[in-house]
């Protein structure tokens, strides 16, 4: 049986956060063919464009790859859902909208690791010149860029007592976490545009979509990367039932996201050659990180009873649901539009600590876990997270077969700091909700609950209470340790034609949510690579 081939420029695997960058920009000049290919299907789902609708589109196996963690010891040995995007846009079109860029020493740290060209004052230029920023330009924001950012639609009182709670702790107001400074408490910024989300592929693959140059392939698994010597020449994949093969002319690039990239470099033969080779695949290069230094949010996941109403009594009443669903018909405003949280606080854990480690999203409203419904009961909920976790685990593959899904283990809470942080966290959520502008709009704290007072007993708590923020990075880190994976190109070492661009090539985790920086990924990604392809034809 031949296989069917076609070859192009340059091969994307993955229309996610950065794929769709990639496929965007690298297509601006009509010369240049370019196939994208994406495991999952077209975004038609309407829940997808809807902002709440990840409560429909999380764990929909047509949406998303439910992944689920190995049992964890940091958590009690608990297995967390992990949701991914399989879809057009990835998981940019199934996450929460939240906007926040991270610390400018988050990439000022990614330089002086071993990264030139990714310090700050390098990255910034890359946010601005992706995002259409509702309120204006300025320094630190742009207009007219593909990525669609804007303000809350909705306030609720609540919120704003928590706010108010905050500022009498000590926390200063911030009204734009994503300029001068993040520290502070305020609104988040979302990606949404006139209350629709506003994902990768509605802004960069949307824009792109109809050049002649651009193949955009759904449904189509990539299986391996093909090499010939050490070269990356191309992609197999399954496109329903059939196999077929892509060439590249120029490059490979990865950016099927943290699991899918390290995953598809050891079914390639490019990993741990011990591991590799007990699965029996042949080793193109051995490469021992590929897959390490996996690294997430954890966030402990405080429940308020409060005597307000909040959204849980709204989507409880079957009349006010009817009135939710008609405003945002009729609006595009209400509950609706919602980001997954909409109070964020950039603080320390301590006042020794010379920039926010914690991390707050307040929502109106809680649930057993993100995705179940709303407690029947008036409440809200304040998880914190810490930023820069220093705990580590892995993304492995089980078997060479691409379908077969990797062992994902987070090893959750397995440092020191890591622990003293969480327990420190809880301290600071409940001196919130002592504060005088919160406390007396309190019953009682319904998760975890009074009986958890000393250091032990809170971070018991932080094991039992606590879920992933959806972050998953690092596990293709770039660098030039025996670790990393990539270079400060995001070429793959020790073998040509094949580069990352996703969440998986960040150093380290930015400090707080991780879109917006991988977007930023994508854009200094797709710069670099025309760069390269010029200076390659002179
Ligand atoms: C539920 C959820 C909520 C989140 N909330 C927020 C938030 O509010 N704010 C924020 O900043 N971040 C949030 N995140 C994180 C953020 O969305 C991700 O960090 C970011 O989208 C990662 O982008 P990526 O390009 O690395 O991967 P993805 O966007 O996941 O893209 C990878 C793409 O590759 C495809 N793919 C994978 N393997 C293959 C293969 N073998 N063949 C073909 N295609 C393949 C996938 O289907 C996917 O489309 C959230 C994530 C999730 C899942």
């Amino acid at each position: 049986m031949t296989i069917p081939t076609e070859t192009y420029d340059y091969v994307i695997v993955g229309a996610g956060s950065a794929g769709c960058v990639l496929a965007n920009r690298l297509t601006a000049d009509p010369s240049t063919r370019v196939l994208i290919m994406e495991a999952g299907g077209r975004d038609t789902n309407p829940w997808i464009h809807i902002p709440v609708g990840y409560f429909k589109t999380m764990h929909n196996p047509k949406t998303d790859w439910c992944y689920v963690t190995r049992p964890d010891p940091g958590i009690a040995w608990r297995c967390l859902q992990w949701p991914r995007g399989k879809v057009l846009g990835g998981s940019s079109s199934l996450n929460g909208l939240l906007y926040i860029r991270g610390q400018p020493e988050d990439y000022d740290r990614w330089r002086d690791l071993g990264n030139p060209g990714w310090g700050y004052r390098d990255v910034l230029p890359y946010f601005i010149k992706s995002e259409d920023q509702e309120r204006g330009s300025g320094e630190y924001h742009g207009v007219g860029g593909p990525q669609k950012v804007s303000d809350l639609r909705l306030r609720r009182a609540i919120a704003e007592r928590f706010i108010d709670a905050a500022v009498e702790i000590g926390i200063p107001r911030n009204d734009d976490f994503n300029a001068a400074t993040q520290e502070g408490v305020g609104y988040f910024q979302q990606t949404a545009h006139k209350g629709l989300r506003w994902s990768t592929a509605r802004g960069f693959l949307g824009a792109a979509r109809k050049r002649p140059n651009l193949r955009i392939l759904t449904r189509a698994h990539a299986l391996r990367v093909l090499f010939e010597n050490r070269r990356a020449v191309g992609v197999e994949y399954r496109l329903g039932d059939s196999l077929s093969r892509c060439f590249a002319r120029a490059e490979v690039v990865l950016s099927a996201g943290a699991i899918g990239s390290p995953q598809l470099l050891q079914c390639s033969g490019v990993g741990n050659g011990s591991h590799l080779q007990a699965l029996e695949i042949p080793v193109v290069h051995h490469l021992a990180g590929v897959g390490d230094n996996l690294q997430d949010h954890l966030q402990v996941r405080l429940v308020y009873k409060t005597r307000h109403r909040t959204l849980n009594d709204e989507v409880n009443n079957p009349l006010r649901k009817l009135l939710i669903g008609m405003q945002y018909l009729l609006f595009r405003s209400g509950p609706l539009t919602l980001s997954a949280s909409q109070v964020a606080i950039f603080t320390r854990s301590d006042p020794s600590v010379d920039r926010p480690d914690i991390q707050f999203h307040m929502q109106p409203l809680s649930a057993d876990k993100p995705g179940d419904g709303p407690h029947k009961f008036s409440a809200f909920t304040a998880s914190v997270c810490q930023l820069r976790p220093q705990s580590r685990g892995y993304v492995r593959i089980r078997s060479p077969a691409a379908s077969v899904y990797p062992d994902i283990q987070p090893n959750y809470l397995s440092d020191q700091l890591d622990r003293k942080i969480a327990v420190l966290g809880i301290k600071t959520a409940r001196r919130i909700a002592a504060a005088p502008s919160l406390a007396p709009h309190i019953v009682d704290e319904f998760v975890p609950g009074a009986v958890y007072q000393t250091d032990e007993e809170l971070l018991a708590a932080a094991r039992l209470y606590s879920q992933t923020i959806y972050h998953p990075t690092s596990t293709c880190k770039m660098g030039s340790d025996d670790l990393a994976v990539v270079d400060e190109r995001l070429y793959v070492r020790g073998v040509e034609g094949l580069r990352v661009a996703d969440a998986s090539i960040m150093p380290e985790i930015t400090s707080g949510n991780t879109n917006a920086p991988t977007i930023m990924i994508g854009e200094k990604a797709a710069d670099m690579i025309l760069e390269d392809a010029r200076q390659a034809a002179v």
